[in-house]
C-alpha cells in the first residue's frame, strides 16, 4: 500500500488555540486530565465534584509549569471519558497548553456503538468511526474549534485480534486524509507492539508516525532493541506506574535504547489522570504513591542522568524535540547509529 509522507504540521492545534511548534517546549506526551466512566458519573452524579476536579487539576497543572513543563498531551479517548467542556475548563485557568487526542480506548474489541456496523460486522457497511475521528481533527470535538493532534487506539490482545485490525484500519484512514499521528496502546508484557507496527505499516501507516504507548514497561530489551528497529517512537510513558516496571528499569532500556541510537524514537512521560474513577484516592495512592505530573522531573531524571550516555541535551531531545516532531506529524528519523557499534556498551 501506497504511503504519502506527511507535511510537516504548525502550528499545533490545542485546546486555547493553535500554537507554534517552537513554542511547545517541554511536552509530556502522553498524561490524561481525568479519566471516567461517563456513564457511572452521569447516573452517579455523587461520585465526583467536577469543580473541584477543576481546581485540582489546575493545581496540579501549576506544578508541572513549575517543573518547566509547557505543553501536555491528553490521551484521553473515547472510552475513556473524553470530555471537551471538562478540558477547557481547565485550560482556561492554566499557562500549561493542553493538545487533545482522539481515537477509541476499547481493550475489549469495537465499542458497541460501532460493532454490529462496519467492515466484517453483522451489518456489512463504512465504518462509521473513520468519519467521527476525522470530524475531531478537522472540525473540532464537540461543539468546539479544538482540533485533535493525535489519533489513538488499544490492543492488549497477543497476538492482535479482529477488533485490532479493524481499528488499525480506522485509524490509518483518519492519518492518511489527515497526517496526525497513530497512538497505540500496546500489551508491553506480553509484547504485541511489533506485530502492531506491522499491521499498522499494512494500512500504509509508516513506522515512524506510530507511537506504541506503554512500550516501556517491558523488561525485554531484545524485544524493545526489535521495535525501535522498525523505526516506530517508544512510549516510555508510564514512569511513575511502579507496579508495571520500577523507573529504575525504564531507565535502563531507554538509556540502552539511547546508546544504540534510538534517541529521536522515545517518549518520556507519567500517563498520570488527576482523577481515574477506576480507583478511589486512597487505592490509588496505595498502588503508585508519589505518582504525578511532576514525577519525572523531581524523581526520574536525576536517576536518568546518572545512566551512561545519557546528559541534559538527551533529555530535550526526549522532552522538547521528540514531542514536537511528532505534533508536527513529522516521522521520527531512523536510528542514528549501527547496534554493532555499540554492543559491547548497551548491555
Ligand atoms: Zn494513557
Amino acid at each position: 500500500m501506497s504511503t504519502e509522507t506527511p507535511l510537516p504540521h504548525d502550528p499545533i492545534p490545542t485546546v486555547r488555540g493553535p500554537v507554534a511548534a517552537a513554542e511547545l517546549g517541554v511536552t509530556l506526551a502522553h498524561e490524561h486530565l481525568f479519566v471516567l466512566s461517563s456513564e457511572f458519573q452521569s447516573n452517579f452524579p455523587h461520585l465526583w465534584d467536577r469543580e473541584a476536579g477543576v481546581r485540582e487539576a489546575v493545581r496540579q497543572l501549576a506544578q508541572a509549569y513549575t517543573a518547566g513543563v509547557r505543553t501536555l498531551v491528553d490521551m484521553t479517548v473515547l472510552g475513556q471519558g473524553r470530555d471537551i467542556g471538562l478540558v477547557r475548563a481547565v485550560a482556561e485557568h492554566t499557562p500549561v497548553n493542553i493538545v487533545l487526542a482522539t481515537g477509541v480506548y476499547s481493550v475489549d474489541g469495537i465499542p458497541l456503538f460501532a460493532r454490529f456496523r462496519g467492515p466484517g460486522a453483522a451489518i456489512e457497511a463504512d465504518d462509521p468511526l473513520i468519519e467521527l475521528l476525522l470530524r475531531d481533527v478537522t472540525t473540532g470535538i464537540g461543539d468546539s474549534t479544538v482540533r485533535a493532534g493525535l489519533v489513538k487506539f488499544a490492543c492488549e490482545r497477543t497476538p492482535p485480534d479482529a477488533a485490532a485490525h479493524r481499528m488499525a484500519a480506522v485509524v490509518a484512514e483518519v492519518h492518511r486524509q489527515t497526517g496526525v499521528p497513530v497512538v497505540v496502546h500496546c500489551d508491553p508484557f506480553e509484547g504485541n507492539g511489533l506485530q502492531l507496527v506491522r499491521i499498522l505499516d499494512k494500512e500504509g501507516v509508516a513506522a515512524g508516525s506510530v507511537v506504541v504507548a506503554h512500550a516501556g514497561d517491558s523488561a525485554d530489551l531484545d524485544g524493545l532493541r526489535a521495535l525501535a528497529d522498525t523505526g516506530c517512537v517508544l512510549g516510555y510513558d508510564r514512569y511513575g506506574m511502579t507496579p508495571f516496571a520500577p523507573d529504575e528499569q525504564r531507565n535502563a532500556t531507554l538509556a540502552a535504547l539511547v546508546r544504540a541510537g534510538h534517541s529521536a524514537q522515545l517518549l518520556v512521560s507519567q500517563d498520570h489522570p488527576v482523577h481515574i474513577d477506576y480507583l478511589t484516592a486512597e487505592q490509588r495512592e496505595r498502588t503508585y504513591p508519589g505518582w504525578s505530573y511532576v514525577h519525572l522531573f523531581e524523581r526520574v531524571l536525576p536517576m536518568l542522568l546518572k545512566e551512561p550516555g545519557i546528559d541534559e541535551e538527551i533529555v530535550r531531545t526526549l522532552l522538547v524535540d521528540n514531542p514536537r516532531r511528532l505534533l508536527s506529524r513529522i516521522a521520527a528519523p531512523r536510528p542514528t547509529t549501527d547496534h554493532r557499534t555499540e554492543a559491547g556498551h548497551a548491555a
